[in-house]
């Protein structure tokens, strides 16, 4: 497990994410080695990306994304909007 993946796994248990599989129910899960920018586009034009984390199912392959900007948040962050 590299840094990244070091620091997902540790904000994901800091958030309580830690439900198994909603497809299968297997409790395994590979993070993905580096950042995943999800782009997103508005009237046609690229607009902009979010940094994921990428989970994947270590049975079925199902893959969860998480914001990685909603992860670094702390809970006092996100009560001040
Ligand atoms: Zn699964």
């Amino acid at each position: 497990m590299n840094d990244f993946q070091s620091k997902i796994s540790n904000l994901l248990d800091s958030k309580g994410a830690l439900t198994p599989c909603n497809r299968c129910g297997n409790d395994e899960f590979s993070i993905i080695d580096d950042e995943w920018p999800v782009t997103y586009s508005k009237g046609g034009w690229v607009g902009s990306s979010i940094p994921c984390a990428i989970l994947i199912c270590t049975k079925c392959g199902n893959m969860i994304f998480h914001s990685i900007k909603q992860l670094e948040r702390s809970q006092q962050d996100n009560e001040k909007g």
